[in-house]
């Protein structure tokens, strides 16, 4: 369980504070896929860095599996990440000097997992880029580099996963296919989902919309 106390997030702008994040509170059931939607500037990014112990609230609390986020050292932050959360992005962010099961393999062999290389081949499958795995992202198409990450994310079989905007730079129908291998993820491996998305058609394949507006959370809606 994820759950989302009166989060507030404030920046310094000037002399005055800008609030970006406003009284957001939530919970999230393990297992769940959770879009969040809301325009541009919203607080989407902002609310998914606290939601991952990426960043501290300026007033609130995030508890993860009964832990709170919030009186975690950034190392002891760091550690639950590690061992719980799963990441992808917009740009993808794969090494470009290293080929697709790399980017897979390597995280697996930095945590000292034995068997990373046999684990790597399965992820790269379960993608459905079996046939890719010597290719170096410049070689891969979008949809095929964003499927590299989601099999990276994948590798520590994250108790949640969070994906910003993962289909923002592809076009509409590889974008679907993304979020349906997510989709997939989800029920075979009980981890937790959430999707930020401008796409209403793609936050409709979740079991839930959390819409944001100006930092508040305007809709929870269960699907
Ligand atoms: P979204 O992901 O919904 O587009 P963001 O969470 O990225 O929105 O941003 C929400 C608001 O917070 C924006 O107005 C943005 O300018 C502001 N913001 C984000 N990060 C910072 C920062 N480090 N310093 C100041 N303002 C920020
Ligand atoms: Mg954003």
């Amino acid at each position: 369980m994820l759950v989302a106390t009166d989060l507030t997030k404030e920046y310094q702008s000037g002399t005055s504070r800008l609030a970006v994040l406003k009284h957001v509170s939530f919970s999230i059931p393990q297992g769940t896929f959770v879009a969040i939607v809301g325009p541009s500037g919203s607080g989407k990014t902002t609310l998914l860095g606290l939601l991952a112990g990426l960043d501290t609230p300026s007033a609130g609390t995030v508890s993860l599996d009964g832990v709170d986020l919030t009186r975690l050292t950034e190392d002891e932050r760091a550690r639950l990440r590690g061992e719980k959360v799963g990441f992808i992005f917009q740009s993808f962010q794969l090494i470009p000097t290293l080929t697709a099961i790399e980017n897979v393999q390597v995280p697996l062999e930095l945590r000292g997992e034995p068997g990373a290389a046999q684990r790597a081949r399965e992820l790269m499958d379960r993608v459905g880029l079996a046939d890719r795995i010597d290719h170096f992202p410049a070689q891969l198409s979008g949809g095929e580099q964003q499927r590299v990450a989601i099999a990276r994310a994948f590798s520590n079989a994250p108790r949640i996963l969070f994906a910003d905007e993962p289909t923002g730079n592809l076009d509409g129908e590889t974008g679907e296919r993304i979020v349906v291998l997510l989709e997939e993820l989800n029920r075979e491996s009980g981890s937790t989902i959430v999707l930020v998305t401008h796409e209403m058609y793609l936050a409709e394949r979740a079991g839930r919309i959390i819409r944001l507006k100006d930092g508040e959370v305007v809709e929870d809606r269960t699907l």
